[in-house]
């Protein structure tokens, strides 16, 4: 095991560093884990560029990353489910105590809930990083590293899936086609929606999405008003879709997800835009619409890793770019630049396979 543990740190807004730490010691139901792949995030981008994403406001030097799998070199002494060489996916967010949230499923609702990559919760972006045991799921032979990584973007479109209620033969209309958005219509698809209408602004992203399943791509130029966009979504799904997924956080397009939803149906809000946002509420009201929030995921992974080791779903094509962990700057560039869909770090030196 090479002793050296390069990690991808924040240190203000704009300075982003690699240097190395020490590898840390797993506590007795924790695992010591190989950082195999991991997913650059747009939040990760987020915090380089600003120092703060909502309320959390970086106060001292983080690691960054939250989309990883790796290999377990070392176990603490009370891990059974787990020995030195598993594969593993790591779920970052790991609730601290059992409060009424964890006790009724939401972990992911805990106020103290530890997660990567938040302030002050170091990520994953180094070669060696200790992670709660069970919060560490096996993977399969036939699932990759990367798909492992992936569960973890996969784990938000499944949760929000899960909470608009789709279901066979649903209508659904995505806004935006970023990563977030491709991977709610890959999840829509597998749980069985009937029609998929994908919105965004890049007609190259749309591209993507019509490869990956969508039955409709919808090029939204910025000066269409939200009503008008609505009315097109209706004309060409012939109706208005059950189950809108936000996935862009733009004013614009909450606002057409309200006009464009069928009464009655669900707007899934997933986009995080400004702290104030105007919207046609009364629409809404009158037509029985609800509005949903959800905040990442909760009792994802077992589900991810069975529908990605069944071939059911397939994340693969959304890997566009792969650079070694020492090249990270150059990767947190391209990111931010927009280019392709998910950019991949490979943090062992010996093995930089998918
Ligand atoms: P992204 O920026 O890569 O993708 C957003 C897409 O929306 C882009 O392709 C962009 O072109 C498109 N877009 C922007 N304005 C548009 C408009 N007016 N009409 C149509 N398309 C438009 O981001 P992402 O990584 O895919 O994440 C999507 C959103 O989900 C972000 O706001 C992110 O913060 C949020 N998010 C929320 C959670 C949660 O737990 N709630 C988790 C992860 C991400
Ligand atoms: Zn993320």
């Amino acid at each position: 095991m090479a002793q050296e543990n390069i990690s991808v740190v924040l240190h203000g807004q704009g300075d982003l560093r690699l240097e190395t730490r020490p590898v840390p010691e797993p506590g007795p139901e924790e695992a010591l884990l190989q950082i195999h792949s991991v997913g650059i995030c747009g939040t990760d981008v987020h915090f380089w560029q600003h120092g703060s994403v909502g309320d959390y406001v970086l106060t001292k030097p983080l690691v960054l990353g939250h989309e990883a799998s790796g290999r377990v070199v070392k176990v603490g002494s009370a891990v059974k489910h787990l020995k030195v060489g598993d594969r593993v996916a790591i779920e970052p967010g790991v609730p601290r105590e059992a409060d009424e949230f964890c006790k009724t499923g939401r972990y992911n609702l805990s106020p103290t809930i530890f997660s990567c990559s938040l302030p002050p919760d170091d990520g994953t972006l180094c070669r060696y990083y200790k992670h709660s045991a069970n919060f560490c799921y096996k993977l399969p032979d036939s699932v990759t590293f990367e798909e492992g990584a992936l569960i973890e973007p996969l784990s938000v479109g499944i949760h929000a899936c899960r909470r608009a209620g789709v279901t066979l033969g649903s209508t659904v209309l995505i806004c935006g086609a970023g990563p977030i958005g491709l991977v709610c219509l890959l999840v829509a698809k597998a749980m069985g929606a009937s029609q998929i209408l994908i919105s965004d602004l890049l007609p190259e992203r749309l591209s993507v999405a019509k490869d990956l399943g969508a039955d409709f791509q919808l090029e939204v130029k910025k000066d269409a008003g939200p009503q008008q966009l609505a009315k097109t979504v209706e004309d060409m799904m012939g109706d208005k879709p059950d189950i809108t997924i936000e996935c862009t956080g733009a004013e614009s397009c909450i606002q057409t997800a309200i006009y464009a939803t069928r009464s009655g149906g669900v707007v899934m809000m997933v986009g995080l835009g400004s702290e104030m946002t105007t919207l046609p509420l009364i629409n809404a009201t009158l037509r029985e619409v609800d509005i949903r929030g959800v905040i990442r995921f909760c009792n994802t992974w077992p589900t991810a890793i069975a529908m990605l080791a069944s071939g059911k779903l397939n994340v693969k094509p959304l890997v566009s770019h792969r650079f070694p962990l020492e090249e990270a700057i150059q990767a947190f560039d391209l990111a931010l630049q927009g280019l392709g869909v998910k950019v991949m770090l490979k943090c062992d030196q010996n093995d930089q396979k998918p």
